[in-house]
């Protein structure tokens, strides 16, 4: 019992550690988040997607050390924020390879939103193959979900899940922009689904976060696909 006990300790004191805060940016009102582990002020940044000055006075303030920008995803409302974060803290930007024609894509996108062309960041550490990511002491678990983009994927790191555009709180991400796929998304959704556990805190790319019980019981997409998902890993 002892030993079971002092775990139990080890784990409640490590949750703690970890918080993560969302900065809601831009026109499009997109989450960025920033994980920060409290034991050494160290931090990992989520699709900065814009107002830039704003995400640096929050790591600032907080005195934070970003050690990368990790992206699920390279949309517009989701990148505007890299470059001028990278150049001011010297830090990597992580996105899956299969997201690069999106990252090419961006001075059109611009134009199909009537947005000025800022600047494309450029991409230090292309994820390949990887499983995880030892960045610092983070520990980032990726889970690929293509469909709301060809490279779109999910982060983990201990009990928080990045899901970027994949899905929301009572709703999924759009597939109907150029290299979106439903089939794609469906298979994403399960397996999402199936690695995730009922206790994880899923942080959505645009507002409110969520769990996988909530979305398991409001999420009409997930009904549809219900016979597919286990109901706890
Ligand atoms: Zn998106």
């Amino acid at each position: 019992m002892r030993i079971k006990s002092s775990v139990w300790r080890i784990c409640f004191f490590r949750r703690f550690e970890i918080n993560v805060t969302q900065i809601v940016v831009g026109h499009f009102q997109e989450n960025t988040f920033v994980l920060a582990d409290g034991e050494n002020q160290s931090a990992l940044i989520f699709d900065p997607g814009d107002e830039a000055d704003r995400i640096a006075d929050f790591l600032q303030n907080q005195q934070l050390q970003p050690l990368a920008i990790l992206n699920t995803h390279a949309h517009i409302d989701h990148i505007g924020a890299v470059a001028e974060l990278q150049r001011r803290f010297t830090i990597p930007f992580y996105l899956w390879q299969a997201e690069e024609p999106v990252l090419a894509g961006y001075p059109q996108a611009c134009a199909m939103f009537g947005m000025p062309a800022g600047v494309a960041p450029q991409v230090d550490e292309w994820i390949t193959d990887e499983e995880r990511l030892s960045i610092g002491s983070f520990e980032v678990g990726i889970i690929r979900t293509p469909g709301h983009t060809p490279g779109g994927l999910c982060y983990t790191v201990n009990e928080h899940v990045f899901a970027g555009d994949t899905l929301f709180n009572g709703s999924v991400g759009r597939t109907d922009l150029p290299g979106g796929s439903w089939s794609k998304l469906e298979n994403s959704l399960v397996k999402l689904m199936n690695k995730i556990n009922n206790e994880q805190i899923i942080h959505c790319g645009h507002g409110p976060d969520t769990s996988k019980t909530g979305e398991m019981q409001g999420n009409p997409f997930l009904a549809q696909l219900r016979n597919r998902i286990a109901p706890n890993p």
